[in-house]
């Protein structure tokens, strides 16, 4: 698992075992459907949950192949900030829009952001 990603792994998991789920369940239902306009709406519900699996599965792949940028939210203003590809915690990066510094930290194997005296 990728330092830093902990819970984000997690939940992106979680979410892809509920989009995978859902896709199984709406196909089964489109079988069953005898209604042309029903059989149609799982069908869209299923290829949209599909969609749904395919994006979370390019994100969880980009993560674990260091290929996914970390960025916060400016905890000043809003702005993002970003710390780019495989960064160190301690990494320092000043926000773009209101110039606070923030500093890269590990809680508990997440990735995090601390203000830094200006
Ligand atoms: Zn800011």
């Amino acid at each position: 698992m990728r330092e830093g990603y902990k819970s984000i792994l997690e939940f992106l998991e979680e979410n892809l075992e509920v989009e995978e789920e859902q896709e199984h369940l709406y196909n089964q239902l489109a079988v069953a459907s005898k209604d042309i306009k029903v059989k149609e709406t799982f069908q869209h519900l299923a290829r949209a949950a599909k969609g749904h699996r395919d994006a979370i599965g390019r994100i969880i792949r980009d993560i674990e192949s260091d290929n996914h940028d970390v960025s916060f939210y400016c905890l000043m203003c809003g702005w993002e900030i970003n710390f780019g590809k495989m960064p160190s915690v301690g990494n320092e990066e000043r926000c773009s829009l209101c110039c606070q510094k923030f500093a890269l930290v590990d809680i508990a194997n997440d990735y995090s952001i601390k203000s830094l005296p200006q």
